[in-house]
């Protein structure tokens, strides 16, 4: 039986979806594929630096799911570049708008107003511009 996996929020796609070892064809390169709940994991946690509970509370799951989800995306890291694999980011799930944004400055989130265009819109805590919009994953 397979467990239905629950509904979690993350910022945007990454524009780089490959990483492989220099001058290893690509034929003989083992792929390690990550999820991109393990990458907002460890954007959150290892490049924001936020709390294991603020970021379990952002990508709406438990704790110990968020630190799960962590462990295996550090795992997954780890071997690409301990053992010379090439890292895919898995990007086969539908992203549905949470009509959330997320300010990369200061790191808080908020909703935006009705109207407003997101391409001209500043954060209303620190006036950045850095700013991503959230979406819930579904999964394929
Ligand atoms: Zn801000």
């Amino acid at each position: 039986m397979v467990r239905q996996k629950k509904c979690r929020v993350i910022g945007e796609k990454p524009h780089v979806l490959y990483f492989k070892p220099r001058g290893i064809p690509l034929r003989d390169l083992e792929e390690i594929k990550l999820t991109l709940d393990e990458l907002e994991a460890i954007k959150l946690k290892d490049l924001m630096k936020l709390s294991q509970e603020e970021c379990a509370r952002r990508m709406q799951i438990s704790r110990p799911t968020f630190h799960r989800i962590l462990a295996s995306a550090r795992k997954k890291i780890a071997t690409c570049i301990i053992h010379g694999k090439a890292l895919k980011i898995d990007e086969r799930v539908r992203l549905v708008n949470a009509r959330k944004y997320r300010c990369l400055k200061c790191m808080k989130e908020f909703k935006l107003e009705y109207g407003s265009k997101p391409k001209n819109f500043a954060c209303p805590y620190c006036g950045s511009r850095n700013i991503e919009s959230l979406h819930k994953i579904v999964w394929r």
